[in-house]
Order: structure tokens, then sequence, then C-alpha cells
């Protein structure tokens, strides 16, 4: 059964129109001034307030303003001897959900009446449809990690210690096996690790410790990080930047993932012998990083799409290349919360660059 509260200093308007909403079977309250109202309104739960614009005390439109304070989903509607279209823009403007000019008769009070529950319990429903939805994410991303992932990197890690020989002599057949088994747990941990990466970005949970960065240290650390990657594939790594000053804002967690991901790729669709050039470079408002690959390129009609998740070029040339497809999504997450702008040129077979550009912070200070 709906709650209605009617708040008007006039007795006759509160038990006339108490009179008609009881005969609909709703639970009805009444109060002669704002605050009284307001105390009751608390007290009841109401889903439906009537409130009168001019009472004396606490004003109609000071009421609405609490009312929204206490619960913006409880409908109002506002009960006017003044109709004007000044009075009932204001009250629109405090959430009112509609109003009622004086005089009314019972049938224009049920019909209001009846419309506003009706919105309340479609609001109702979509906030407890959304609270299921966040429940459910919630709970999955805990399934994800702990029902998955532990489990994946404990297989993980007993594949290292067979192929390690540490269990004994392996077979050259059995080792290829293994090792290919090794190779699409690795593809999966990574799916499952982007994926929780990318759910916790755009929770707004990963990008959280703003400083001022120097965005050298940073790149210089990734390559280091990144620099047994190139070796396997003979490429050179390098980086070119004179910047070693605090030069951006930024949270360094975070920017260590999105300049992972960028070189990664760059070594990752590269040919063997190939390099990957990091430049930094100082410009008067931003700070802009460029990642030049001389990789396998990306054809035109691709580039509008390689930031989309899941988005994998399908080629001959990257067919046997492991990727989830999240990397760049992830990058583009990244640079979106440091108000950082990407740009991309690509020719097909000859390479890529990235540019990251960052808003370079305003007041310098040296490490
Ligand atoms: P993943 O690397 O996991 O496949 P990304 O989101 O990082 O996913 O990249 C999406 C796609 O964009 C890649 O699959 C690849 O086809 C293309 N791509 C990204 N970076 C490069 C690059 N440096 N050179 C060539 N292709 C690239």
């Amino acid at each position: 059964m709906a709650n209605i509260l009617i708040i008007d200093d006039e007795e006759a308007v509160r038990d006339s129109c108490s009179h008609v909403l009881i005969k609909e079977n709703y639970s009805v309250e009444t109060a002669g001034d704002g605050e009284t109202g307001l105390n009751k309104l608390k007290e009841i739960k109401a889903d439906l307030a009537l409130v009168d614009l001019k009472m004396p005390g606490l004003g109609g439109i000071e009421v609405l303003k609490k009312i929204r304070d206490i619960d913006p989903d409880i409908i109002t509607i506002v009960i006017t001897g003044f109709a004007t279209i000044d009075s009932a823009v204001e009250s629109m403007k405090e959430g009112a959900y509609d109003f009622l000019p004086k005089p009314f008769n019972p049938d224009e009070l049920r019909f209001i009446v009846r419309r506003g529950l009706e919105k309340r319990k479609l609001a109702l429903e979509a906030a407890a449809l959304r609270e299921e939805k966040k429940r459910i994410e919630d709970n999955f991303i805990t399934l994800v990690t702990h029902e998955l992932r532990t489990p994946l990197a404990d297989i993980q890690q007993y594949f290292e210690v067979i192929l390690g020989g540490i269990t004994g002599e392996v077979a050259i057949r059995q080792r290829k096996i293994l090792e290919k088994v090794r190779e699409r747990i690795d593809t999966l941990l990574k799916l499952i690790n982007d994926w929780l990466d990318m759910t916790r970005i755009k929770a707004g949970e990963f990008v959280g410790n703003f400083e001022p960065v120097n965005i050298s240290s940073i790149l210089t650390e990734v390559i280091n990080y990144i620099q047994p990657q190139a070796e396997l594939k003979k490429i050179t790594l390098k980086i070119d930047s004179s910047i070693n000053l605090n030069k951006i804002m930024g949270d360094k967690k975070s920017l260590k993932m999105m300049f992972t991901n960028l070189i990664s790729n760059g070594i990752k669709f590269n040919h063997e012998g190939g390099s990957v050039l990091v430049k930094v470079k100082e410009h008067e408002n931003d700070i802009i990083v460029e990642i030049s690959d001389t990789g396998i390129g990306i054809l035109k009609e691709d580039l509008p799409f390689i930031f989309d998740e899941f988005f994998r070029v399908k080629s001959d040339k990257t067919r046997h290349i492991n990727g989830t497809g999240l990397g760049l999504s992830i990058v583009k997450k990244i640079a979106e919360m440091h108000s950082a702008s990407i740009k991309v040129e690509s020719e097909l077979g000859k390479g890529s660059t990235f540019y990251i550009n960052l808003p370079k912070l305003k007041k310098e200070s040296i490490l």
C-alpha cells in the first residue's frame, strides 16, 4: 500500500484530500506545516507528498528542496492557489513531479496521484534492477578472480615445475605439448587480468592516486621491464627523452600500464630484428609521448576500431600473435582519465606510431 503525505496549512484541503485518497486504499497522513511534514515524511517512508506552495513558516519550495535531499525518488505534487508559470517552473526545478491548481476536483486528485505513484513504482523498479546488476557484477568479479584466476595461476606454476625438469626429464614430444598448454594458459590468464583491469578502470577504482609524475622515469621503468620481451625477438627498444622534471599530473600505476600495453604491442606486432623507439617531447601545454615501431602496421580501414573492446585485426600476419583485444581499450580509458588524447599513424608493412598528448603540469617541480 502506498504511503501518501499531505502537507497543507488549510484543514479543509487536508481533510478533503485524505477522504478521497483513503477511499482509494492509500495510507494517508497529514501535516499542517512544512516542519511537521518533513518529520512525518521520514517516519512513514512516504512514496508521494502533496505539498501546498503557500504556507506560513517553511514555504512549499523549501519543503520540496528538503524532500529531494531526503529521497530524490519521493514523488512531490505541488498544490497551489496561484498557478502562475513562475511558481510552476520554480517547483519543477526543485524536483516537483507535477502540480494541482486549486480548486481541484476528486477525479483530478485521484488521476495525478495514481500517475505519480506509477512513476515512483517504475523508479523503484529501475533502482532495484541497478542494484541487482551491480551485485551480480561484483560477485562476478570475485568469481573470476578467485575461482578462475587463482587455480589457473597454480596450474601455470605446476607446468613451470614440470617444464623446468624438476620432477624428472621431459621427453621432447611431451615438452612440445606441455609448452603449447602453458601458452594457452598464459593467454587465458592475460584475458582474465585484462578483463579485471578493465572492470576496475571502468568502476573508477584503478586510476586513483594523482601526483606530479616524471614521465621519463616511468617510461624507463617500463622499458627495463619489457626489455627481455624485446630481446627474445631481437628488437631494439630505446627511449629518447630529455625531460627530467615532474611534467604531468598522473597516476603512476595506470600510466605504467598504459605504456606497457603500447610498447608491448610495438614488440608483438613487429618483425624479428625490428625496433621500437619511445620519444618524449615537450610542447607549450603538453608532453607528447611517441611510440614508434617498425612492425606490420595497421590497415587504414581497421584504424577506427583498434581502441574498441575485444577488437583484433584478423590477418595472416596477426593470426599467430596472442592477445585479448583489450589492451588498447585499457590504454584509451587511462588516457581519458588523464585528459590525454591519442593519435595513431600507421602504414601497412612499415610500422605504426602512437602519440599520447598529456597536459603539462602548470607549476613545475624537480624530483
Ligand atoms: P591485443 O594486443 O591484445 O590484440 P590491443 O587492444 O592491444 O589488443 O590491440 C588491438 C589490435 O590492434 C591488435 O590485435 C592489433 O591487431 C592492432 N595493433 C595494436 N597495436 C599495434 C601495433 N603497434 N602494430 C600493429 N597492430 C597493432
